[in-house]
This record gives structure tokens, C-alpha cells and sequence, in this order.
């Protein structure tokens, strides 16, 4: 049973980032009227983080675009929007939160939105100047003022973000090496196929690629110097650690709602409070193959918002959405949709030397993933027939005279 919000009751959104923006507007949309509440702790109303480690730390995209909607939007709508302020309890009895400032609010129903943070590297050195992290604007303002041609940059994880990072750095003249630990890059979302063609684009774009190699420590006095590595020390100015995130959901644990990898919540985004609902990164939830898992991505920040939206306001629909990704590093758009297992079929469609090909996974012959390079249509039909749980034949795959929309024979 789903707790309908009254008019009456207000809503307080926790966390002002991409999907506590996206509840905001589907709320509306879905015709609560009641007031709601937005608390953030950045200086800035909701922005979209995927340009910060692409166009706009190349300084080719604006500042003002990063904006998921202008600050008159909340007006508007009647949505307060309390910014550099941190939640620091629910108190689930009084129905209430406390704020950093002092402040508790009263909540009718709350929605946990919190997203993740870095991960730290934990290593010697590890607080030295020099080291950087990406996850905010406050971040790339940062990274920017010390990112200059000829600068020897040390990239830590081989992952989207540091990747992205680096073919940003290597296009601006930077001379980057890429420290990864496993034994490919993205080696956790994408297969082996993808992996080895992003590393000869990085390679060829004269970025030194280091896989197999773990960082050991860093070398400097008060400013990084080095990175140490495989028992050497590599020469380094600045490094970007980019080695993933944690959930932020202290909150919601002390609190006592369920959590795991994440904030647990249901097929309508409902913790195990019935008056507390959570979207985006800081979930832990079931996907649509039955599988637990936390995603890091917008689709399903925007995706869970809605859904979470609709049920506060007495619409429930359970999510089963397609997760979908991109990432873009110089001219190689990397989109996937799905979630490939070990065990799938993997095929490949198209020439990875034409820098435009994509690679599909079955799964008993359905559709299960998949990752498209430069590739568009292949991406979109390959979306939709994931979502039908489409059977295809492998060999129609392959066979590029047969156009993608008509693979399914
Ligand atoms: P966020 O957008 O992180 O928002 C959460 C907000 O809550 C943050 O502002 C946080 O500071 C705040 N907060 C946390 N705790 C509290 C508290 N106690 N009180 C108040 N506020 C709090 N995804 C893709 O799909 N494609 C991409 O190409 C891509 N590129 C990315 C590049 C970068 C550099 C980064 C960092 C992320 C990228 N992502 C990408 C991931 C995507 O941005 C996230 O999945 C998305 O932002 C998640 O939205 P969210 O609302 O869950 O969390």
C-alpha cells in the first residue's frame, strides 16, 4: 500500500542534484500541489554532472548550461530551494529532518535524493596538494586552474570519469598516464571488446595506459610529484583520482531504514518506512531481471524520480526500466543499454577500425546488452529490443547488409 500525499502534506526533497530536480518536475507534473521543500548541500541549485568531465572541463560548454532548470523554475513552482545546507538526521517519529544550520522541518512524506561521493584513494601520500577529485563544478573549478598545456597529469582509475578526463587532458596537451589496477579499462561495464578499442583510441591519442597496475603511493614533499607504481616512480604535477564512489546514505542508516549497497527500496522507490521514499545513485534496488544492484547514472536518476513521484502522490508504477549509459572521450560516442553477465553471447557488428561498430549480448537468445560506438541507430533499436526481450539471431546481428531495424527476422 502506498501513503498518498494530502495537499496538506508538504514534501522535502534530500539532496538538490538530478534526480531531486526530476522529482521536483514530475511531482508537479503528476498534480501535487502541496509545497515542497528542496535541501542541498553544494552552493548550487540542481546541475547535471556528466558535461564535467567532458565539453565543460574542455571549457566548451558554459557554465549556465550545466542547469537543469533556472533558479526561477523552483520559484515558480513553489518548491523552496535551500542550498549549501546539509540534512543531518531524520527523525522518523516527529516525522522531521534537522538541518546543518540548526533548523528541522516537518515532512509529510520525504524523498532521500543524496546521491554518492568519491571514493578517497587511501595510499601514502594521499593528502598531498596536486591530488584531485571530480564530482562537483566546485571540483572542475579546481582541476582548472592547474589544468595547462605540458603539465604531466596522473590519472588513478582507467573507469568513465577518468578516462573521460584524460582524453579531455590529452586533446589540451597534457601528458597523461593512466594508472588502472585491473587488467582492462571500464572493466566492470563494458566487455573486453570495448575495453581493447578504448585503449588502442587512448594510446593513439599519446595517452601512456598503464592496466595491471595499482597505485602504490605518491611522491612530494607538500605538492604530488610522483605516482609509485609497479615498485617506479612516475613523474606527475597533478593527479585525478577517479577509483569510483560510495552511496550517501549515513542518513537513512542511522535513521534505520534499510540499507545495503545503498538505500533499499522497492519496484516504487518506497524505503522500508512507508513515508520515505529514494532515487538516484543512493539506491539499492532490484533491476528488471531480478538482479540487486546500485546504478550510477542519469537515466536512473531521472528514471527512479518519476517513479518515486508518482507514487507519493498515490500513482504507483513499478520500475522495469532499460538502465542506459554514455560516455564520450575525443570523437567516440560510447552509448549501452542493458546489463551484460559473464556467460552472454557476445557478437560484433561492424569494424571496430572504422571507429563505428557495436557489440551485443544473448542471453539465451534475447537481447540482454548493448554497446554501441559511434553507432546511434544500433544503440536505439538495440534499447527497444532489449525492453521487448527480443530473440535475435546472432548471425542477423553480424551481417551488416541486413539493416539494424530489421534484424529481428
Ligand atoms: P547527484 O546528482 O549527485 O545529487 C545528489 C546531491 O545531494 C548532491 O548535490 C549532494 O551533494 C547532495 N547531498 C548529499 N547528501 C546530502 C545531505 N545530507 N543533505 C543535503 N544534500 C546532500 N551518468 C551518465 O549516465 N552518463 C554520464 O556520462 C555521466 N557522466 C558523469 C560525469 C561525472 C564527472 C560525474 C560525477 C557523474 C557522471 N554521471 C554520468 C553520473 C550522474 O551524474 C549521476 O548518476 C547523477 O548525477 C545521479 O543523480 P543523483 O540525483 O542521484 O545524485
Amino acid at each position: 500500500m502506498i501513503a498518498r500525499a494530502t495537499m496538506s502534506q508538504n514534501i522535502v526533497i534530500i539532496g538538490a542534484g538530478q534526480a531531486g530536480a526530476q522529482a521536483v518536475i514530475s511531482l508537479r507534473a503528476e498534480g501535487f500541489t502541496g509545497p515542497i521543500t528542496m535541501v542541498g548541500d553544494e552552493a548550487y541549485a540542481p546541475y547535471q554532472r556528466p558535461p564535467l568531465s567532458k565539453a565543460y572541463l574542455m571549457g566548451t560548454f558554459e557554465r549556465a548550461r550545466l542547469f537543469l532548470k533556472p533558479d526561477s523554475f523552483y520559484r515558480d513552482n513553489d518548491c523552496e530551494l535551500i542550498v549549501n545546507t546539509s540534512v543531518t538526521a531524520i527523525d522518523r517519529a516527529a516525522k522531521m529532518v534537522k538541518l546543518s544550520d540548526g533548523r528541522t522541518l516537518p515532512y509529510g512524506q520525504l524523498l532521500i535524493a543524496t546521491g554518492t561521493r568519491v571514493r578517497p584513494i587511501q595510499c601514502p601520500g594521499a593528502d598531498l596538494s596536486g591530488i584531485f577529485y571530480l564530482r562537483s563544478i566546485a571540483d572542475v573549478d579546481m582541476l582548472q586552474a592547474v589544468f595547462h598545456t605540458g603539465k604531466k597529469l596522473a590519472v588513478i582509475g582507467g573507469g568513465f570519469i577518468g578516462l573521460e578526463v584524460a582524453a579531455v587532458a590529452a586533446k589540451h596537451g597534457l601528458e597523461v598516464t593512466v594508472f588502472e589496477a585491473m587488467e582492462r579499462v571500464m572493466a566492470r561495464a563494458v566487455s573486453k571488446q570495448v575495453s581493447d578499442f578504448f585503449e588502442s583510441a587512448h594510446r593513439a591519442a599519446g595517452v601512456t595506459l598503464l592496466t595491471g597496475t595499482g597505485v602504490e603511493g605518491f611522491e612530494g614533499k607538500d605538492s604530488v610529484t610522483g605516482v609509485r607504481a609497479g615498485g617506479k616512480v612516475y613523474p606527475a604535477d597533478i593527479v585525478l583520482v577517479g577509483i569510483g564512489v560510495h552511496a550517501n546514505m549515513e542518513i537513512a542508516a542511522k535513521a534505520g531504514l534499510e540499507c545495503k549497497n545503498g538505500i533499499e527500496v522497492d519496484k516504487f522507490c518506497m524505503t522500508s518506512d512507508r513515508a520515505i521514499f529514494a532515487a538516484g545513485d543512493c539506491t539499492f534496488h532490484e533491476g528488471r531481471d531480478g538482479d540487486w544492484m546500485r546504478l550510477e547514472s542519469v537515466q536512473n536518476a531521472i528514471d527512479q524520480a518519476k517513479h518515486a513521484a508518482a507514487a507519493m502522490v498515490g500513482k504507483p508504477k513499478p520500475y522495469n526500466e532499460v538502465p542506459w549509459f554514455w560516455s564520450d572521450q575525443y570523437d567516440l560516442k560510447l552509448q549501452i543499454a542493458g546489463l551484460a553477465k559473464p556467460g552472454d553471447e557476445v557478437v560484433v557488428r561492424g569494424d571496430p577500425v572504422s571507429r563505428k561498430f557495436s557489440v551485443f549480448h544473448l542471453r539465451d537468445g534475447v537481447l540482454a546488452a548493448v554497446e554501441s560506438i559511434n553507432t546511434p541507430a544500433d544503440y536505439l533499436v538495440g534499447r527497444k529490443l532489449i525492453a521487448e526481450r527480443a530473440q535475435v539471431a546472432a548471425a542477423r546481428l553480424t551481417d551488416t547488409a541486413i539493416p539494424i531495424k530489421n534484424v529481428v527476422g
